[in-house]
């Protein structure tokens, strides 16, 4: 896997609806290894391989982060902000964060005191942004309300191969969906392949609607992270028993694809990969649900990495789940036939 380009995505800021930045690397890091590369309206950046093929399989892996928003901005100076898809409100206080202006970033620190610490109900509207303006109008100089806000982190290897980051949910699906595309181009896969890092997963998944809905696909499979049992707080009887290192997370619900499921799981025999099951009694909550939405109709599967700390500043993950769940959807792709015959019977 390409490191650097995935450290390069977690570095970039990509908010819910302010995905182009990181939607544009992915365009420009594609063109040498896809056969065509194109972007909709809504921002959503699809390579594909084969585009001429009749039957085709499409990966999705969201580019969006959950953040805040900029509300509005107190007499003092301070900024007030809205939520952005599902964060942990107390994270906040006291953390550093970077605020996505239309010149650039600009940093600021969430008001923290022991009273507030002891908010256990605070709000994201409760939250007060210093970033050292003195005046609404000084802060009106740099800020725009709907300006983006995330936590101010960096990407960190941890020890045994595990690395931790602010967005694992879902930098790392975009990341893994693109790899994956790559490596069925250099294995010459014969069905038309397409990876698609969508926007806007983390609010309303209307980029995966658009996406899918341009491809028309015969499979759709996303490509997000899942939480784990192996840590503080997750019972194996919500999750199923997942753990990290232990191999791509294969989903089971009522609307997944069963033939689809049981395709990826010879794929991982044929790899001699271990894989993981959690159950999902609905919804899976991605951009699995909206995809099969779409057109006709599109039969599903999910593929999760598996990972700590879900909407945390400090997600965790094992880049070795990274590497096989590239494995695994590259060796779907070439296994992929156009006679596949996806009905029960
Ligand atoms: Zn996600």
């Amino acid at each position: 896997m390409d490191r650097d380009f995935l450290f390069e995505l977690l570095k970039t800021g990509s908010v819910s609806g302010n995905e182009a930045e990181i939607e544009k690397k992915i365009f420009d890091y594609m063109q040498d290894k896809a056969d065509l590369v194109t972007v909709d309206e809504l921002g959503c950046v699809t390579a594909a391989v084969n585009p001429n093929a009749a039957f085709k399989v499409l990966l999705a892996g969201h580019a969006d982060e959950i953040g805040l928003m900029v509300s509005a901005i107190g007499s003092d100076g301070t900024l007030m902000v809205t939520h952005i898809g599902g964060i942990y409100t107390t994270a906040f206080p006291g953390h550093k964060v970077r605020i996505y202006t239309k010149n650039g970033i600009i940093y600021g620190a969430v008001a923290n005191s022991r009273s507030i610490a002891k908010n256990k109900d605070i709000r994201a509207s409760d939250l007060r942004i210093d970033i050292g303006a003195e005046s609404r109008e000084d802060a009106l100089s740099v800020v725009e309300l709907g300006d983006t806000v995330t936590f101010d982190t960096d990407a960190r290897e941890l020890l045994n191969g595990r690395l931790s980051a602010r967005a694992l949910d879902d930098k790392l699906g975009a990341f893994i969906v693109m790899e994956a595309l790559s490596e069925a181009k250099r294995r010459g896969a014969s069905v038309g392949c397409y990876a698609s890092a969508t926007t806007g997963e983390e609010t309303t998944g209307n980029g995966a609607y658009f996406a899918a809905s341009r491809v028309k696909p015969n499979i759709a499979i996303a490509v997000d992270v899942t939480y784990t049992s192996d840590n503080c707080g997750i019972s194996s009887a919500e999750t199923g028993d997942i753990a990290l290192g232990k191999g791509p997370v294969i989903c089971n619900n009522p609307s997944i694809h069963k033939k689809v499921n049981a395709a990826l799981r010879e794929c991982a025999k044929r790899l001699d990969m271990s894989v993981q099951t959690e159950a999902a009694s609905g919804r899976t909550g991605t951009d699995g649900d909206t995809m099969h939405k779409t057109g006709i109709g599109v039969p599903f599967a999910l593929v999760s990495i598996p990972l700590r700390y879900m909407h945390n500043p400090a997600e965790v993950c094992s880049l070795k789940d990274v590497q096989d769940c590239i494995d695994l959807l590259a060796e779907f792709f070439v296994s992929c036939t156009a006679d596949m015959e996806l009905k029960p019977f």
